[in-house]
């Protein structure tokens, strides 16, 4: 059985994840470091993380499945970079069956087979980009955006399960930036977009 280190299992959030009441389940690690990373414990200090197996997930959080299922809601797997851990996401699908509603919050910097191997047993995907422009991307999170573009072509199939999260970042992109990363993922077929600015000490009101 699949195990995987955890920062955090939250309850009951609803509107966040999309329709529905969600679990957010949150794995520690990621492949990236953002300079205002939203999570900073899942980058650091993984003796603090709890290990789970997928049954030990799935006993956690079906105490809530009644609500899932009235609301169309389910687990949404974060981070962390959560597909990282597709093995463990695929086999907590075998588990709790078709009727609960996955997500994922990824960044999709990862090997193309992570994404391939998640797309059957994901109902909705939501993409942290950062930004499209691959000199940006990189000063920012220290990768290239290549794996990102790659995987951006395998959903470019289900568009309509996908929602792209467009982040404005003080010192990194500007308004143009962010309106040029629409622009290039409309192109792709992509529509549905959250247009947000990230809140650091640096913009903070
Ligand atoms: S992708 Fe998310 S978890 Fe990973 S470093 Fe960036 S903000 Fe942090």
């Amino acid at each position: 059985m699949q195990e995987a280190p955890f920062i955090g299992v939250a309850r009951h959030r609803l509107v966040v994840d999309g329709a529905g009441v969600t679990t957010l389940a949150a794995f520690h690690t990621c492949t990236l470091s953002c300079k205002y990373c939203l999570n900073p414990h899942s980058l650091r200090n993984i003796e603090a993380a709890k290990v789970f197996s997928s049954m030990d997930l799935y006993e956690k959080v079906k105490i809530d499945e009644l609500y899932f299922l009235a609301t169309g809601g389910g687990i949404c797997f974060g981070g962390g970079e959560p597909s990282l851990r597709y093995e463990f996401i695929r086999e907590f699908r075998d588990i709790c069956g078709p009727d609960w509603k996955l997500t994922i919050e990824t960044a999709l910097n990862v090997p193309k087979k992570n994404i391939e191997a998640l797309l059957p047993v994901i109902d909705c995907w939501i993409v942290d980009i950062k930004d499209m422009n691959p000199e940006i991307y990189k000063s920012y999170t220290g990768k290239t955006n290549d794996q990102v573009m790659e995987n951006l072509e395998l959903l470019r199939g289900i568009q309509d399960k996908v929602k792209i999260r467009i982040p404005s970042i003080p010192e990194y992109n500007t308004k143009e930036d962010q309106d040029s990363s629409v622009a290039k993922l409309k192109e792709m077929g992509f529509s549905d977009f959250d247009i947000f600015n990230y809140r650091t000490e640096i913009n903070k009101g």
